[in-house]
C-alpha cells in the first residue's frame, strides 16, 4: 500500500499526476490544490479513475493536517509553490508523512531562497523516522543527481562544476515564463552568485554571460545565475573549487524583463491601487500567459546538464552529462511543455524511489545524498534519457 498525495495542480502537478498514475507502485493517488476544479481537470485528462481530488490551502497547517489524517498518504509530493514548503513539512511531521519537493523555501515578502529554513527540520524528521527529499525536479534535482553520479563513477575528486540549462524552445508568444511567472521573475532578477575557492561571489543580475554550445541546438548566450542546488552541492561535494549555474535567455525575453523591472512590475511589495492593495508581480502573473497554456504551440528542445572537470586516477578529466527534452513530445504525452515535464518526471520518480525503499533515510536530505544509480537507471524509460560525453572541451 503506497498512498501518494500530490499538492499543486499547475504545469508540474499535471506531469506528476500523469507519471504517478502510470506507476503501479502507487496504490492510491490524491491530487489536492487551492482550486479543486483544476485538480478535477487533470484527473479527467489522466483518466482511468486512479486520481481522487481535494481542495486545500497549503498555507494553512491545520487544513493540511485534516487532509493528511483523512487520506493517510505515505508521501507528499509538494509541487505547489516554494512559499508552502514549511507548512507542508510541519503537517508531515504532525501526521507522520514523508516529503518531497522541487524548489526550496522562499518567504513571500523577500525574493530570497536558501536551504537553511528546510535543513533546520532535519532532526525532527530524523527523530520521527521520516524522510524529506529536497529539490527533486530537474534543476534542482537531476542536475544534482548527475553530479552525484559523476562523483560515484567517474571522478575521485570533483573540482569544477558548471550546470548549463538551455531552453531552445519557441512558444510563439512575445513574452511568457515557462513556470510560475512570479517565482521565475523573482529568481532571474536577483543578483547572480557563484562559488569559487571556498567563497561566494556576487554579480549584478545577468552581468556575466558567454556563448555555450548545446547538443542538437547549437550556440546560445548563457547567463550566470544563482541557483539553489549550488548551495547543497558545494556542501555535499567539498572538493569542488568552483560551482556555477548558467541559463540561456533570448534578447526578446531580456528586453521584456528589463522593461518589466524598469516600470515597477517586478515589485513584490504591496502598492495601493484605488484603495486595494496589490503586489505588482502577482498582478503581472494574472495577465501573463499561464505556463500550462504554452504547450500546444511549443517547438524545440530543452537541454540541461552538468559540465564537470576533476581528477580520476591522478589525471584530469572532463565530463558532460545531459538530457535533451522535446517540447512537442512532452505535450503529446502530458499536455504540458518540457519545462514542466522535466520537473514533474523526476519528482514522480523520486517518490517512487522512496516508496520502493531505495531512497529511505530519515532526516532532511538533498537529492544528491541518495544513491543516484537506481534513479538514473529508470529516468530514461520515464521519458528523460541522458547522455554522457568524456574528455571533451567543456567551453567553461
Ligand atoms: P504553477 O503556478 O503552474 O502551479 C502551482 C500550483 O500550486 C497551482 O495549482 C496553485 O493553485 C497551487 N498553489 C499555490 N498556492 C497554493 C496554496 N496556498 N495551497 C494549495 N495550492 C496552492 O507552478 P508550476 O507547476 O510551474 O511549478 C510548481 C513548482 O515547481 C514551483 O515550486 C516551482 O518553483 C517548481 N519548479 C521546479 C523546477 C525544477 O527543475 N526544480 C522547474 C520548474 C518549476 P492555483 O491554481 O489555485 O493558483
Amino acid at each position: 500500500m503506497s498512498k501518494v498525495l500530490i499538492i499543486g495542480a499547475g504545469g508540474v502537478g499535471t506531469v506528476v499526476a500523469h507519471k504517478v498514475a502510470k506507476n503501479p507502485v502507487f496504490t492510491e493517488i490524491m491530487l489536492a490544490s487551492r482550486t479543486q476544479s483544476k485538480c478535477d481537470q487533470i484527473a479527467a485528462a489522466v483518466g482511468g479513475g486512479r486520481i481522487r481530488t481535494a481542495q486545500v490551502d497549503a498555507d494553512d497547517v491545520s487544513q493540511l493536517v485534516a487532509l493528511f489524517r483523512s487520506f493517510e498518504p505515505e508521501i507528499v509530493i509538494n509541487v505547489a509553490l516554494p512559499y508552502q514548503d514549511l507548512t507542508i513539512m510541519e503537517a508531515c511531521l504532525e501526521c507522520g508523512v514523508n516529503y518531497l519537493d522541487t524548489a526550496n523555501y522562499e518567504p513571500k515578502d523577500q525574493a530570497h531562497f536558501e536551504y537553511s529554513w528546510q535543513w533546520a527540520y532535519h532532526d525532527r524528521f530524523r527523530e520521527k523516522g521520516l524522510t524529506a527529499i529536497l529539490g527533486c525536479g530537474f534543476d534542482p534535482g537531476v542536475s544534482a543527481i548527475f553530479t552525484a553520479y559523476a562523483a560515484k563513477h567517474h571522478f575521485d575528486e570533483l573540482h569544477y562544476l558548471d550546470i548549463v540549462d538551455c531552453n531552445a524552445g519557441n512558444h510563439g508568444m512575445a513574452f511568457a515564463t515557462n513556470f510560475n511567472p512570479e517565482i521565475n521573475i523573482r529568481e532571474i532578477t536577483q543578483n547572480g552568485r557563484y562559488y569559487e575557492n571556498g567563497e561566494w561571489h556576487t554579480t549584478k543580475p545577468l552581468e556575466i554571460h558567454k556563448s555555450l554550445t548545446y547538443p542538437n541546438i547549437g550556440e546560445r548566450d548563457s547567463y550566470l545565475l544563482y541557483h539553489e542546488e549550488l548551495e547543497s552541492l558545494v556542501k555535499n561535494f567539498p572538493t569542488l573549487k568552483r560551482a556555477r549555474f548558467w541559463m540561456t535567455f533570448g534578447q526578446e525575453y531580456l528586453t521584456h524583463l528589463r522593461v518589466i523591472q524598469n516600470i515597477g512590475m517586478a515589485r513584490i511589495d504591496e502598492v495601493d491601487y484605488n484603495g486595494t492593495k496589490i503586489v505588482p508581480l502577482q498582478f503581472l502573473k494574472a495577465v501573463l500567459p499561464d505556463p500550462k497554456s504554452l504547450g500546444a504551440n511549443y517547438h524545440g528542445e530543452t537541454s540541461i546538464g552538468c559540465r564537470i572537470r576533476g581528477i580520476k586516477d591522478g589525471k584530469e578529466r572532463t565530463y558532460y552529462i545531459y538530457n535533451n527534452c522535446d517540447h512537442e513530445q512532452a505535450f503529446k504525452e502530458t499536455g504540458t511543455q518540457a519545462v514542466s515535464y522535466t520537473t514533474g518526471v523526476p519528482a514522480a520518480l523520486g517518490a517512487a524511489m522512496y516508496v520502493r525503499g531505495l531512497w529511505k533515510n530519515p532526516g532532511v536530505h538533498n537529492v544528491e545524498e541518495f544513491d543516484p544509480d537506481p534513479f538514473l537507471a529508470e529516468l530514461g524509460e520515464q521519458g528523460l534519457p541522458w547522455v554522457e560525453k568524456f574528455d571533451i572541451d567543456l567551453e567553461v
